[in-house]
């Protein structure tokens, strides 16, 4: 986690309006982020939205065609990938496939001409690091499993020294354990080295277990940046809302009162919602927030309904519980859960501080 100090300190990746057009379409459509010294940043967004153009373009692999990129300072729009301090992890690792482990984490040293001796003290030393026992050092990299190569990827990718890694969706062709274990050295390998890190993910669960900052790109803007926590507690719109995790959503309408009620003359109410929002809003109440009470029917925030179906989430259930033609979610640990079951008639509710009011 980079301190307080770390988080003023100036930017060290500045994008300023970019935007990639080809031919009459925005992928990339207006964006300014500043990315900080030390930062691990993801960027996470359904498929299409944007996050693979705009980590070419910061990789140097693309230019964009409006906009500024800057690099401590320094406007690096139309440097080569090559000559920027920076390196890009991809899915497909790019490793030379005949080769073994050793050789492949010193292509960046031979490259700059460093000594024999020294690439070699410098690949065991990433090894090390990278959880690599040594005797793989000359092993041909082809015979190493999908997460021994990964992390020969992300030694050679360290190799370069580079001021920023970039990383796209390298996890996402690993199987479920090996990436959860994959998330968490990431994590802590970015505490070690200190280096800055840009992620791109489809992936929500690995954008909020890994980084400090999560920008949520949507039609090639970006919607919302802000730390896991920000993101999921005040999501900026429904888009956002809704891309994290499954919730029940109502439609609203502000009263005279100011007393936001359920558009369809429903039971929610919601008081004191920001005044910026407009009239009409969406109340989102996740399915974690939303519990099984003791109630009168006719009270506010209560609906009655009908377990339908529930299901294991492992340590917690979910319950599909469904109200005329309203279909809602909760979730309830497994002791509290005990004794209810699909049939079963129920009063749900939550608490109005943990209801989401997003524009739409
Ligand atoms: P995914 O998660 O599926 O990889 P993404 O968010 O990374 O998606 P991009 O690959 O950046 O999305 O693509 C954004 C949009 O730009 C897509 O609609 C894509 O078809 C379009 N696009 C990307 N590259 C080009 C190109 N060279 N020419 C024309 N359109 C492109």
């Amino acid at each position: 986690q980079a301190t307080e100090a770390e988080k003023t300190a100036a930017p060290v990746l500045q994008l300023v309006g970019i935007k990639k057009i080809f031919g009459d379409f925005a992928a990339v459509d207006g964006i300014d982020v500043d990315i900080r010294e030390g930062e691990f940043v993801t960027i996470v967004g359904p498929s299409g939205s944007g996050k693979t153009t705009l980590l070419r373009m910061l990789a140097g692999m693309e230019g964009p065609t409006h906009g500024y990129i800057t690099l401590r300072g320094e406007l690096i729009n139309d440097m080569p990938a090559d000559k920027r301090p920076t390196c890009l992890v991809f899915q497909s690792l790019a490793l030379f496939p005949h080769k073994t482990v050793g050789e492949n984490i010193e292509f960046p040293l031979k490259v700059r001409k460093v000594p024999a001796a020294e690439r070699k003290a410098r690949a065991l030393e990433l090894m090390r690091m990278l959880r690599l026992q040594e005797h793989y050092y000359g092993k041909n990299v082809m015979r190493c499993s999908g997460g021994e190569k990964q992390r020969v990827a992300l030694a050679r990718a360290f190799a370069y020294d580079p001021d920023v890694l970039f990383f796209d969706e390298p996890l996402s062709a690993l199987d479920y354990k090996l990436k959860k274990a994959l998330e968490k050295e990431l994590k802590d390998l970015h505490r070690e080295s200190g280096k800055t890190f840009v992620y791109i993910t489809h992936s929500l669960e690995e954008a909020m277990v890994m980084s400090d900052r999560v920008g949520v790109m949507n039609r090639g803007k970006m919607v919302q940046i802000g730390t896991p926590e920000e993101i999921y507690t005040r999501p900026a719109n429904r888009f956002v809302a809704e891309f994290f995790g499954e919730v029940n959503s109502f439609a609203v309408t502000r009263n005279e009162t100011g007393i936001w009620r359920q558009s369809d003359g429903g039971p929610l109410a919601v008081g004191s919602v920001d005044e910026t929002i407009g009239d009409t809003a969406t109340v989102i109440v996740r399915p974690e927030t939303m519990r099984f009470v003791m109630a009168p029917a006719t009270a506010d925030n209560v609906i009655i309904g009908k377990i339908y179906n529930e299901y294991s989430l492992g340590s917690r259930m979910q319950y599909q519980v469904h109200s005329g033609e309203r279909i809602f979610l909760v979730e309830a640990p497994r002791a509290a859960a005990t004794g209810l079951s699909a049939g079963d008639t129920v009063a749900i509710g939550w608490d109005v501080g943990d209801a989401i009011v997003v524009g739409d």
